[in-house]
């Protein structure tokens, strides 16, 4: 099967087309036609180098109002390294996206900077947990009108030990939203989470 059997549209696939990408890898097959079709939560279980970034990107990026200004998508990953590459990929598939803006927030560079970026108005953000509770305390970013949060590597993300950042950024978004998960491992930290922030999940597994 083919991008265009999953349901994406003509921006992404056009994008999808120049970097060359022939066919959907397992977790693409798996997740992108229930994102798309639904506002279920999620949960997979995949690791990295699965194409899993663009499982939940093309939907996340498909589903958004470019449009409009509002910070509606938050991906959350435990490293700026992460962080950086997400943003990148993201800003890759959405380049025919006319008027989208992915503004990536870490540790490590400057917080004004990282919020200007925001102001000048941000669809998406890519951050790491601990820059981003720190923005939500000084106000420099609302994060009140998300629709649709994930969850990178979650399970890193427990072992780097920001549970309570997570906590603190998913109780400043609104209860309505959709999250997706992502994680190599399933422990009881990720299911937890799972458990206490997601409304009867789907589950897939490459
Ligand atoms: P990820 O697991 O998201 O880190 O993706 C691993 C790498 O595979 C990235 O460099 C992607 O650009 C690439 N990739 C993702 N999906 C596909 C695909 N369907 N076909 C070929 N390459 C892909």
């Amino acid at each position: 099967n083919t991008f265009h059997d999953l349901g994406l549209n003509e921006d992404l696939l056009h994008a999808i087309t120049d970097l060359g990408f022939e066919t959907p890898s397992e977790v693409q097959n798996k997740a992108i036609p229930i994102l798309l079709n639904s506002e279920t939560d999620l949960v997979a279980l995949a690791q990295t180098g699965t194409g899993k970034t663009a499982a939940f990107g093309f939907p996340m990026l498909q589903k958004i109002d470019i449009n409009s200004r509002t910070t509606q998508g938050l991906i959350l990953s435990p490293t700026r390294e992460l962080c950086l590459q997400i943003a990148s990929e993201m800003k890759l598939y959405g380049k025919y996206c006319k008027g989208l803006n992915v503004v990536p927030v870490y540790g490590g560079a400057s917080i004004t900077e990282q919020a200007r970026e925001i102001k000048r108005g941000a669809q998406i953000i890519v951050a790491t947990p601990g820059r981003m509770k720190d923005m939500i305390g000084r106000r420099l970013v609302d994060i009140s009108k998300i629709e649709y949060s994930v969850l990178d590597e979650a399970d890193e993300m427990l072992n780097m030990g920001f549970k309570e950042d997570i906590t603190d950024i998913l109780s400043h978004t609104p209860d309505d939203k959709s999250t997706w998960l992502f994680s190599a491992t399933m422990p009881k930290e990720v299911a937890s989470i799972a458990k206490n922030f997601m409304y009867q999940p789907q589950e897939i597994t490459v």
